[in-house]
Formats: C-alpha cells, structure tokens, sequence
C-alpha cells in the first residue's frame, strides 16, 4: 500500500507518539495502519479409521500434502472459518464435538497463529475445490510423511495418532522459532492432559 484510503496521502513508515514500533502512517491525516499477526484455522477431518489429507494446487507448497487450513475472515468464528475452509478445499461436510478444539500453533516469527480441529467427516463424499490438486483418505501407515506441506500439519497429525491410541485427544499450544542455527524447533506450551508438560 502507497497511498492511504482515507485521503489519498503518502503513507511512510514512522513511530507514532506514545508507540515503539515502526507503523505505516499516514502522512497527510495521520491514521496509523496496523499490521497484526493472522490467524490460519483448519480442521482434522476423519472418518473410521482414516483421515482426509488435500494435495496443494497453489504455491507455497504446491504437490505437497496438508489439512484443510486458511486465513480467517472478518465477521466469522474460528470454527466456522475452518468447517468454510474444509468445505472450500476439500468438498468435505463435517461435523464437530463440543472438544473439537485439538492444536494451537504460535508461529511468531511469520506472525502467524494456526488453530486445528478434530472433525467427523459426515460421509465419503469430498471433491478437491480449487486450491486442491487431489483429496483423499488416508490410513496412518498411509500417510506420505515426507511430502507433508508444513510443519504444523506433520505435528497436527503426529498427535492425532499418538492421542488415538488411548481415544484421549487433549487441547495443545505449540509455539514453533527457528534457532540461531535455522533449525525449526516446536515446543509444547500448554496441554489440557495434565502432566504432559515437562517440569
Ligand atoms: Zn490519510
């Protein structure tokens, strides 16, 4: 963005009064344009014993496996936001528990959140939409680990198959950060199945 939508001014970087941080602002009526971190929301769509995997038609990514995910939209919920998304990507109708919550990912270093839940597929009817190459169920010795399209999606699953053995699926927050090495490292924040936190 170049110039303001309110009045047409340039807009350049500046700190505001009273702020710390570099903002785009106005430079002829003053509005600040806040740039604030997105949120992603996306479920895990399963049915018996499978679940739903799409394969990316776009960059980033593209060919690679991932859940349904997207950017929310203004006026939806979080969970509404990811049954649209399962709808859009997959043309897959689920249904969701009231603990269907499952993964929640900090991503600061992208400023980005990503939010999974777990989700009953109502029926074997789903047709890839257009952000998706192909849509498909997978068995877990199915699952193409090493063509999976980012790294929260790999985890996502990766506990959902671990919490199925015990049927008990506990509410985790992950934040993810790239060492100074450039190694991406996840760390588990919270979890609502008690003692799994390390001391
Ligand atoms: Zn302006």
């Amino acid at each position: 963005m170049k110039y303001c939508y309110h009045c047409g001014g340039t807009i350049l970087q500046r700190i505001p009064d009273g702020d710390e941080r570099l903002r785009y602002c106005c430079d002829s009526c003053g509005v600040v344009f806040y740039q604030n971190p997105k949120n992603i929301v996306g479920t895990l769509p399963f049915i018996d014993n499978q679940v739903l995997l799409c394969r990316r038609a776009i960059e980033p990514r593209q060919g690679l496996w991932t859940l349904p995910a997207g950017f929310m939209e203004n006026g939806e919920t979080t969970l509404d936001g990811a049954i649209r998304e399962t709808r859009e990507e997959a043309g897959a109708e689920v249904a969701v528990t009231n603990d269907s919550l499952y993964t929640l990912f900090n991503l600061p270093y992208i400023s980005q959140v990503y939010l999974f839940f777990r989700a009953r597929l109502k029926h074997r009817d789903f047709t890839p939409g257009t952000e998706s190459l192909e849509v498909r169920l997978f068995h877990e010795e199915e699952i193409p680990w090493q063509e999976i399209a980012f790294p929260v999606v790999k985890s996502t699953l990766e506990y959902y198959f671990e919490d199925r053995k015990q049927n008990l699926f506990p509410v985790r927050m992950i934040t993810m950060e790239y060492s100074k090495q450039r190694v991406l490292s996840s760390k588990l924040i919270s979890s609502s199945h008690s003692g799994e936190l390390p001391d």
